[in-house]
């Protein structure tokens, strides 16, 4: 359901299947690998038709190679032809709930820019944000009239 159907207006509402998200979230941590970080994180995606997708963090010797439990998540739902999301929610054992990452958050911002991030601590601590406000002016290449025009330039090439 997007949250903006729940009372008509728009902002942060709690989605009805919040804590099955979270629950999902909670599992998946379960399965993180992170032998050097000892920190496990969990994370579950909700595709705008209902789907649930969800990832743990997977660490590496060669430690830039690691990915975060978000990008699994989102990864595995896009490659599943999945590529429209309403929320996340991300669970790991920190004092305060923990929130994305830079890359993660770009990464959301790719797919799911409306989206809400729930994220809770293993205490049932839980706060909430919209993906544009962790992220604010992300980097994007869609560039509408940018992209027409050079359609517009390759179909004139192809006619010479
Ligand atoms: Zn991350």
């Amino acid at each position: 359901m997007n949250p903006k159907d729940q009372d008509g207006k728009q902002g942060i509402k709690a989605g009805c299947h919040d804590d099955d998200l979270v629950l999902a979230a909670k599992k998946a941590r379960e399965q993180a690998y992170a032998p050097y970080s000892g920190f496990a994180v969990g994370a579950a995606v909700r595709s705008t038709d209902g789907r649930v997708f969800t990832g743990a963090n997977v660490e590496c010797a060669s430690y830039g190679l690691s990915c975060c439990a978000e990008r699994v998540a989102v990864f595995k739902a896009v490659s599943e032809g999945c590529k429209e999301f309403d929320a996340i929610a991300v669970v790991a054992g920190s004092h305060e709930p923990t929130t994305p990452c830079g890359a993660c958050r770009q990464v959301l911002a790719e797919f799911a820019p409306g989206a809400r991030v729930i994220m809770e601590n293993l205490q049932g601590d839980r706060t909430q944000a919209l993906v544009s406000d962790l992220l604010p002016h992300a980097f994007s290449l869609r560039r509408p009239a940018q992209s027409q025009a050079r359609c517009e330039l390759n179909s004139r090439h192809d006619e010479s």
